[in-house]
């Protein structure tokens, strides 16, 4: 199964489903009904989002708690990525 991406305001969910597979704690769901806005939800087995996908940017809140808790408590398999403008080149420059 392909990853799931879900795009938010300033960066971007990546769900790697294959780690999903025998996730028993379901934390990233757990961490959003906690912390977050109750976006997430299991569906057959695996986590997804509640909203349609243009949505999501509205509806995050960009908390970070799914990843948090997946790293802590589940199986690994969401990481968020937050770009930032001019990081790269500032990174390359001061080397
Ligand atoms: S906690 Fe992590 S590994 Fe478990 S279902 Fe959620 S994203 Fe997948
Ligand atoms: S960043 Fe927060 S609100 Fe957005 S999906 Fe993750 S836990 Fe839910």
């Amino acid at each position: 199964m392909s990853d799931i991406e879900l795009p938010f305001r300033t960066g971007r969910i990546t769900i790697h489903t294959d780690c999903c597979r025998n996730c028993k704690s379901f934390a990233c769901v757990k961490a959003c009904s906690l912390f977050g806005t109750n976006i997430l939800r299991i569906e057959d087995g695996m986590p997804s989002a509640i909203p349609p996908i243009e949505e999501i940017p509205r509806r995050c809140n960009e908390c970070l708690a799914c990843e948090h808790y997946c790293h802590e408590y589940g199986n690994g398999g969401l990481d968020i990525a937050l770009p930032i403008d001019g990081l790269d080149e500032c990174v390359t420059c001061s080397a």
